[in-house]
């Protein structure tokens, strides 16, 4: 029921600690698992499980994970039971495009049957799987990964805040929003996102609100939002 995301200017700093601190602030938001996704040096590294933040935390050390920029996520089960498999991150088959989502996606079985049919094969029950094999697909047509969450959306009906990497395209988080917060926040030294703002207080000195339908794009230079014809948009 939350999502961050942080990317840090600096390539040897480490991104985890600042995740698992700012969804922590999310708790209060209800959840029912937890998990983090960071990349480094060509790899996507996940850890998730269910149950409490401290619990999970106690098993897997969530801190604990290489790289400068990642995603986070807490879970409040809509589609499919509360368990590891289930755990945001959601990943593409090829374990190379990572998104966690807060929202519920109506049209999810549709899609999931178009993908099958396609020759998708899905690991877990939930609504969000559809989406990094959406941009997957969208990736394999050709399309960066910021035209590819673009196409996702277009198929997606339903509310939904979204954040994605991939390690096509590294160093750089994709996002948008449809009926469930995000929140965009400039720090000193990176770059956030957030459902709310109590999570990254602590990090940013600036906020900005991206609309519907908007396209945040998050690399070490900055955060950049994109309208629905690749304009920037000039945010206060
Ligand atoms: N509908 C998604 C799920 O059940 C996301 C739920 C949430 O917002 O936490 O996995």
């Amino acid at each position: 029921c939350g999502i961050v995301g942080c990317i840090l200017k600096d390539n040897d700093s480490n991104a985890a600690p600042i995740l698992f601190d700012c969804i922590s602030k999310l708790e209060y938001r209800g959840y029912d698992s937890i998990g983090l996704a960071t990349y480094e040096n060509e790899n996507i590294y996940v850890k998730k499980d269910e149950g409490k933040i401290n619990e999970v935390n106690k098993k897997l050390d969530l801190p604990d994970m290489p790289g400068s920029f990642g995603i986070a996520h807490v879970r409040w089960a809509t589609h499919g039971d509360p368990s590891k498999l289930n755990a945001h991150p959601q990943l593409d088959e090829e374990n190379e495009i990572a998104v966690v989502h807060n929202g519920i996606i109506e049209n999810n079985t549709k899609l999931k049957e178009e993908l099958m049919a396609e020759g998708h094969t899905f690991r877990s029950d939930t609504d969000t799987e559809v989406i990094p094999h959406l941009i997957q697909k969208f990736m394999d047509e050709g399309l960066d990964l910021e035209h590819a969450v673009r196409k996702t959306i277009e198929k997606l009906e339903g509310a939904y805040a979204i954040a994605a990497i991939s390690l096509r395209e590294p160093d750089k988080i994709v996002a948008t929003r449809k009926d469930s917060p995000l929140i965009v926040g400039l720090g000193e030294d990176g770059y956030y996102l957030a459902s709310d703002s109590p999570a990254i207080l602590k990090y940013a000195r600036d906020i900005i609100y991206p609309e519907k339908g908007e396209i945040v794009i998050l690399d070490k230079s900055g955060a950049v939002v994109h309208d629905e014809f690749d304009n920037v948009v000039n945010k206060e």
